[in-house]
């Protein structure tokens, strides 16, 4: 009984702790922005038939003043509740288009760049216009930008469709985020105008060592290949992942087996023509 008691105490002091936490972290967010402490790397998406670069992931990173490094996967629910994901999305996109158009004046290889979108943005009508303000401002080619949606902004939205249709018909690519975890009926996959599915990396994890994952990343493949769209798998990490995949014919693969998110500079280090001049 007295331990029950104390396991009682010690459950209220830590989920106080991480409340505190919390709105610590959603005051630093906004004072962050505000100093410019948010920067993104970015990460190599493979064509597996050609094992060129396709496309780079742009993530967002914080490194906290006094916390240090904090995880977008901690941080994004946080700016999420409080609305500074607007500002963060706004930012993230801007930087991106930007950074991929300097790329192409710099003679880098072109290659897409894809921005992840959260729900609270895509439901926000000012979306299309942070999205033409990003391009026009950049330069940058519509068909150079990919958004990733996530199941769930398929869901919340009920002018998801109309929207997507305007993103598709400027030119831009549509994909479905950690495809597999959400709540998505299949048939989105017909209403909705999204070229790529992305596998989550739940999937991949075991799928060498699990039959079930085996079985379901070589379905979501086939049924990708079906529907003519793209498929590509997220967090590979071994030899032995990519080898399934490539067997299994999935088009693309983003993972540490080829590279972890990188800062432009690195980036640039990997896919500077061999031949650009010094100076
Ligand atoms: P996500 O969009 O599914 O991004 C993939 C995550 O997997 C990234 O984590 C990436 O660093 C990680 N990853 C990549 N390859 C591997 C691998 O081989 N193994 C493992 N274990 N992990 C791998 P990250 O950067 O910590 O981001 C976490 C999540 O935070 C993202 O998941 C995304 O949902 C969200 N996020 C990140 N940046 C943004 C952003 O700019 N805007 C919004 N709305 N969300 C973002
Ligand atoms: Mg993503
Ligand atoms: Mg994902
Ligand atoms: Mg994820």
């Amino acid at each position: 009984k007295n331990q029950g008691k104390n396991n009682f105490q010690f459950f209220t002091e830590s989920t106080n702790q991480a409340a505190l936490r919390k709105s610590k972290l959603a005051i630093d967010i906004r004072k962050g922005l505000e100093k410019g402490e948010f920067f993104i790397h970015y990460q190599p998406q493979i064509d597996l038939k050609t094992n060129k670069l396709v496309g780079l992931e742009a993530l967002v990173r914080w490194v906290h003043p006094r916390l240090g490094n904090i995880s977008p996967a901690e941080f994004i629910p946080v700016a999420e509740d409080t609305g500074s994901i607007i500002q963060i999305g706004e930012f993230v996109l801007r930087q991106a288009c930007l950074q991929n158009k300097a790329w192409q004046d710099a003679g880098l290889p072109h290659f897409r760049v894809a921005v992840n979108i959260s729900s609270h943005q895509f439901s926000r009508c000012n979306l299309m216009e942070t999205v033409h303000t990003a391009l026009s401002e950049s330069g940058l080619h519509p068909k150079y930008l990919e958004l990733e949606l996530t199941e769930s902004i398929i869901q919340s939205s009920t002018s998801a469709i109309e929207t997507m249709q305007t993103l598709k018909a400027m030119g831009i690519h549509l994909s479905i985020d950690d495809f597999g975890t959400g709540f998505s009926s299949l048939r989105y996959l017909k209403l909705f105008p999204v070229d790529t599915l992305k596998i989550d990396q739940y999937f991949i994890r075991n799928i060498i060592t699990d039959p079930k994952d085996a079985a379901l990343v070589d379905t979501i493949i086939k049924m990708a290949e079906n529907l003519r769209l793209n498929v590509i798998a997220e967090g590979v990490e071994t030899l032995e992942q990519l080898q399934f995949l490539q067997q299994k014919n999935c088009d693309q693969a983003q993972g540490y087996y080829f590279n972890r998110p990188l800062p432009p500079e690195e980036i640039e280090r990997l896919y500077q023509p061999a031949s650009s001049p010094i100076n």
